[in-house]
């Protein structure tokens, strides 16, 4: 492509949600020149996601605003339990208690194993994330923001993408789109891919119909009557529902399941509110901020994630049911493993092959991701409230005890989860080494930190009080850990001669245990921070490992 043919744009993204956003600040961070397009004229204004993932925290703190992050959405010193009720104002069945957001920043730091973390997860509304993703977005200066803005139409050529936008005039060239268009992607539609799994699974609850309601309710609280939480649900005969507390003073979100004997469309305002005061087993003031109806019972994978010059991320690729919490977190990932190959590829002279990889990786991490999230539905979906569960009998309070015991260990499956979280694996990607060692097993509920390639990079709190992963550079890292510890500096500036012109970060670090995790001596972290090969002397072709 000659000069005067030269895109404006390396890459457009039509969708600026979380994962729109969090691409355009994966690319912007490395200078490529990206339009994001949003149809809508702001960030959403609806609570959506409550929870963002310890993985995706530290992929906020890589970039430098996860304290930002947490800073949003329920007091510091707010408990983010999770409970369960017949009725929130009446009987209390189980609580699951997890640590505020003060408290997380503390307990990080002396957590092991499975939580071997540099971030603990932030329990927070997504319309707050997404504000502050925008924000950061628009601080860099290769990105060009444009909410109000729908992407109409594209046409591909083999040097670039034609972009037709409303409102707009002439076409836009970008050398790559990538559709974060959401569930009902114009994108992938446009591109003739369809989606792969099921969808329209029938259960009592977190299966149909979902109704939900934001909405302000100055003395809720005082009509619970309970510790405050961040997560509550309910389970009697007549309603199943979950509300999150949004901002800890009087805003919530409340979601319930219509039976089959209910119309959506016959709900009004009042009906909707009398399903909350019904739940609530009382009344309480209350202010509708928004209303909302979503389906629950999906788990969809799109058949491929690329065609040609365009690319799937985020909802436009999977759709979950949100049990678990893993939509729009899995999407975060889709954003940090595209947006790295797309700027090597435009940036760093790396082979277009490299971008082969992200289907490769992404798509099996979307079906093992909604096949956990298929799990949880079910184990709460299909928890049938026993008859005789609110009696004031002794027999309902010896229902009430197991339906408690049934429903705490459902919250420590569904809310401790560091083996999904951290423990997405990429073996058998084509810019994955081959080890000799077999990867840990795959738990939801376990992770088992290895830096044998294709996992995360185990994580390490320095002597300093660092995180090791704040050592890692913004692209690849070559950790050494010399034969004897301490190292010193000359066996890394050795390994390193020569290598300067493939801009990787060499990092030294000592700690306790460290060379349990890192037993090679050189271990090459790719700039999401998974590890790419390990070995005990370095190769002579390492930009082969780095872009394949
Ligand atoms: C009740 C509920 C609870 C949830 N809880 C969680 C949770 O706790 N954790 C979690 O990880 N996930 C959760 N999710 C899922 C999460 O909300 C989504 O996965 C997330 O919003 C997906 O982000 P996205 O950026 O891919 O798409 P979206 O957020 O849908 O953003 C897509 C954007 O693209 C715009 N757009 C569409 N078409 C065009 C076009 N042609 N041109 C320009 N712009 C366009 C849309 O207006 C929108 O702004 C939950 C979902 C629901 C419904």
């Amino acid at each position: 492509m000659d000069k005067a043919s030269e895109p404006a744009f390396e890459v457009a993204i039509a969708g600026g949600g979380p994962v729109g956003l969090m691409l355009a600040i994966e690319l912007g961070r490395r200078g490529v020149r990206t339009l994001l397009v949003n149809d809508r004229p702001d960030t959403s204004p609806h609570p959506q996601a409550n929870a963002t993932q310890a993985r995706t925290m530290e992929h906020y703190r890589r970039l430098g605003f996860a304290d930002r992050i947490r800073a949003t959405g329920l007091p510091p010193d707010y408990p983010t339990d999770i409970c369960y009720f017949t009725r929130y104002a009446r009987h209390e069945l189980a609580r699951f208690a997890l640590p505020s957001s003060r408290d997380a920043r503390v307990l990080v730091r002396n957590l092991g194993g499975s939580w071997s973390a540099a971030e603990l997860p932030h329990r927070g509304s997504q319309m707050f994330i997404e504000r502050v993703l925008r924000g950061e977005a628009a601080k860099l200066p290769s990105v060009n923001l444009r909410y109000g803005c729908r992407l109409a139409g594209f046409e591909q050529a083999d040097d670039g993408v034609m972009l037709q936008l409303d409102p707009g005039g002439e076409p836009v060239r970008a050398q790559w789109l990538v559709g974060c268009d959401g569930a009902r992607s114009g994108v992938r539609r446009a591109l003739g891919i369809g989606w792969t799994g099921e969808t329209g699974i029938r259960r009592d609850f977190m299966g149909g119909r979902m109704m939900a309601m934001h909405f302000r309710s100055p003395d809720l609280y005082a009509v619970i009557g309970r510790p405050p939480a961040w997560m509550y649900w309910t389970f009697n005969a007549g309603r199943r529902s979950f509300m999150a507390a949004i901002d800890g003073v009087d805003a919530f979100v409340f979601h319930t399941q219509l039976r089959s004997d209910e119309d959506p469309e016959a709900i009004d305002d009042e009906a909707l509110k009398a399903m909350f005061f019904e739940t609530l087993g009382a009344r309480c003031e209350l202010s509708l901020l928004s209303r909302s109806s979503w389906l629950a019972g999906h788990v969809l994978v799109a058949e491929r994630l690329r065609e040609g010059r365009v690319f799937l991320a985020g909802d436009a690729a999977h759709l979950f049911t949100p049990t678990g919490g893993l939509g729009y977190n899995t999407g975060v990932e889709d954003a940090v493993n595209l947006g790295w190959k797309l700027a090597a590829v435009l940036r760093e002279g790396a082979p277009a092959s490299l971008l082969d990889s992200y289907e490769a990786e992404r798509r099996p991490a979307a079906i093992r991701n909604t096949g956990y999230a298929r799990g949880f539905a079910d184990s709460i979906g299909l928890f049938v409230p026993p008859e005789g569960l609110e009696d004031e009998t002794s027999q309902g309070e010896a229902l009430r005890r197991q339906a408690g015991e049934r429903l705490l260990a459902h919250a420590k499956a569904e809310f401790n989860i560091p083996g999904i979280t951290f423990g997405t694996r990429y073996d058998g990607s084509p810019i994955v080494a081959r080890d000799d060692e077999a990867p840990p097993p795959d738990r939801a509920d376990v992770y088992q930190p290895s830096s044998i390639p294709g996992g995360r990079a185990p994580h390490a709190w320095l002597p300093d009080g660092g995180s090791l992963f704040d050592r890692f550079g913004f692209g690849f890292t070559l950790l050494e850990l010399a034969p004897d510890e301490p190292a010193g500096d000359a066996p890394l500036a050795q390994g390193m001669a020569g290598l300067a012109h493939l801009r990787i970060t060499p990092a030294q670090a000592r700690a306790a245990g460290l060379r349990d995790l890192y037993p090679r001596r050189f271990t090459l972290i790719r700039p999401d921070q998974v590890v790419a090969w390990r070995g005990e002397r370095l190769p002579g072709d390492l930009r082969r490992l780095m872009f394949g």
